[in-house]
């Protein structure tokens, strides 16, 4: 036997040659390179037009840590993941290079010098790679990835997915923490206040100036419930009506999730998304220009059988395959 892991190969559609995802007819999906869906290492390709990349980072949360052991799980999830995007009619791994980049080793002492670092890793990771899918980490971690993406664009939109706003204050005297990446980016002017929305939102509030607060920054919010009584197809349409033509940031924290099918995250609240409306909705954006993604606060030591991490890889599979199309 050859030590050489086997990948798949093709042409992508502007005619360059691709190496695709680790031939699983010849390697068995347990026995890969560890790899997001066992696709390339960026060091292997040595550039991309499209990449996951982990931010092992937890140290701005409020509540249960263990985020930091997210990219690890979300990986670990991925294996099953196979060449063909059916509803999208996607196979993102032959239309262009997608690349596994790895992990942006950040300290977990100091979460502004940990921002710095991002900051300086992820616009690296943009010059090789091209779009990136987060892997989290915290939610922290959209705040560097919103900056580095309004470096090119200007102030860019954001759809967020998540239980919580993440648009509050200072918490014990720090300004930087998983709970206002959206209130900073917005505060530097990184935000298109035009075109910011939240989705999923739902669990008790300080009080009705939280959302008062956080509409006055610009963001229209879609609370859980609207699920119920305008539906999946409403919500979509309202998402698009927002969104269309501008540069769009999608946030996803996975306990947008009810805790039903994403109990392995920090601060769950009951009530929320199934994983097949959220995956449902992001293979709907496809008429939108997506510039980059994340996927936050999967924290595998609450999971149960991998759910959670299961979820946020094929939430990550989904934006590859929006970009593949
Ligand atoms: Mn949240
Ligand atoms: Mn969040």
């Amino acid at each position: 036997m050859t030590l050489e892991l086997p990948y798949t190969t093709g042409v992508s559609r502007d005619g360059r040659p691709v190496t695709g995802q680790v031939d699983f007819s010849q390697v068995p999906r347990f026995a890969g390179p560890g790899t997001f869906a066992g696709l390339p290492s960026l060091a292997e390709v040595g550039e991309a037009q499209a990449g996951v990349i982990g931010i092992p980072f937890d140290s701005g949360v409020t509540f249960r840590p263990g985020a930091r052991f997210g990219p690890e799980g979300i990986r670990g999830a991925s294996h099953l993941i196979r060449p063909y995007n059916v509803e999208l009619d996607s196979f993102p791994f032959a239309a262009h290079q997608v690349a596994d980049v790895g992990n942006l080793a950040v300290t977990p002492f100091g979460v502004d010098r940990a921002v710095e670092a991002m900051l300086t890793g992820l616009a690296a990771a943009r010059e090789r790679a091209g779009k990136l899918v987060l892997l989290g980490g915290d939610h922290t971690i959209a705040y560097p990835s919103i900056k580095t993406l309004a470096r090119h664009h200007g102030p860019i939109s954001v759809l967020h997915f998540d239980a919580h706003i993440d648009t509050f204050g200072t918490y014990f005297g720090a300004a930087m923490h998983h709970g206002t990446p959206f209130r900073r980016a917005s505060e530097e002017g990184l935000l298109d206040p035009e075109g910011c929305m939240h989705v999923g939102i739902r669990g008790p509030l300080y009080g009705p100036q939280d959302l008062s607060e956080d509409r006055a920054l610009g963001f229209q919010t879609v609370h859980s419930s609207e699920f119920s009584t305008t539906g999946l197809e409403g919500i979509l349409e309202q998402m698009l009506r927002r969104l269309d033509g501008r540069p769009v940031y999608v946030s996803v924290d996975i306990d947008v999730l009810d805790p039903a099918f994403a109990p392995g995250t920090g601060t769950p609240e009951p009530g929320g998304l199934t994983s097949r409306e959220l995956l449902y909705l992001i293979r709907g954006l496809a008429p939108l220009n997506i510039v980059g993604a994340d996927v936050v606060e999967v924290a595998p030591a609450y999971d149960h059988a991998d759910v959670t991490s299961l979820a946020a890889a094929h939430v990550a599979y989904e934006f590859l395959s929006l970009w593949g199309r």
